[in-house]
């Protein structure tokens, strides 16, 4: 069985955090989620329930705002402040960051670098958002994961995002990597 990585950015979300991990536990899969520190503080129980299922929880900042349109100050508390929710939340820092939109900003990665935290993108992106983030577009980019890819989803509804989308492909997805040798597991 060789790995590859999902991950899923922008909440956590109460109405559809919950059905990923039901669908990720019925296929005895792991992922990463890349939350928003705003959202933990609204749903902290949601946090700790993927991580007690033995997903990797990462920050994604405090209130996902735009790197490139805020000041080094301000980006730098918005990596700090994310971090600080989630080390609340789940008693311990996280130890991955992905920035907002994937946009890098060096003062960003250096901050989360100083509290022991990698900066991570993704290979593919499920582009599970706006006009073109249809449940069959969705399914044929998905298609194309091989093996170590990380992967770009989400289970907020941040924006544009369309989880419910991402939902009527996903329990088939992970049915189709097993039959590829393919088996999810959370960020090392
Ligand atoms: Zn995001």
């Amino acid at each position: 069985m060789q790995s590859v990585y999902l991950t899923f950015d922008d909440g956590p979300d109460p109405q559809f955090t919950p059905r990923i991990l039901d669908a990720l536990g019925a296929a005895q899969m792991h992922a990463t989620f890349f939350t928003i520190g705003k959202h933990v503080r609204r749903s902290p129980e949601l946090v700790r329930r993927a991580a007690a299922e033995g997903h990797e929880i990462g920050n994604h900042s405090f209130a996902h705002r735009h790197p490139w349109l805020i000041s080094a100050r301000t980006a730098r508390e918005e990596v700090r402040n994310g971090s600080a929710v989630l080390s609340e939340v789940l008693g311990r820092a996280p130890r991955f960051f992905r920035p907002p939109h994937g946009r890098m900003r060096a003062c960003m990665n250096d901050e989360a670098q100083r509290s022991g935290q990698a900066t991570v993108l993704w290979d593919l992106s499920a582009i599970d958002w706006g006009p073109l983030g249809r449940a069959p577009r969705i399914a044929r980019r998905l298609a194309s994961i091989e093996a170590n890819d990380i992967v770009l989803m989400h289970d907020g509804r941040n924006e544009h995002n369309r989880p419910e989308e991402l939902l009527q492909v996903l329990p088939a997805l992970l049915v189709s990597l097993r039959e590829r040798g393919l088996c999810s597991v959370a960020l090392l």
